[in-house]
């Protein structure tokens, strides 16, 4: 029997700021410094390498787990 994969709501919050996926615990934004986040966000999108195109395009210089829609608004556009 294949098991489903939670789809949201892992714990994890997102910034308001970058959209970056952090820890619950987590204060300070680790790409951004920013101390604004929110638990209303959806999607996942991992930053692997901050050469690839898509990353320069959606201007991504730092590695790292972001979420795709943050309070209702796209973080990627
Ligand atoms: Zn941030």
């Amino acid at each position: 029997m294949p098991r489903k994969m939670p789809t949201k709501k892992i714990a994890m919050k997102a910034c308001k700021n970058c959209g970056a996926l952090v820890p619950k615990e987590a204060n300070i934004c680790p790409v951004c410094g920013s101390n604004n986040f929110t638990e209303d966000w959806e999607g996942i999108f991992v930053v692997i390498s901050t050469d690839s195109e898509i990353a320069k395009e959606l201007k991504f210089n730092k590695k790292g787990t972001y979420a795709i829609k943050v309070s209702g608004s796209y973080i990627i556009k």
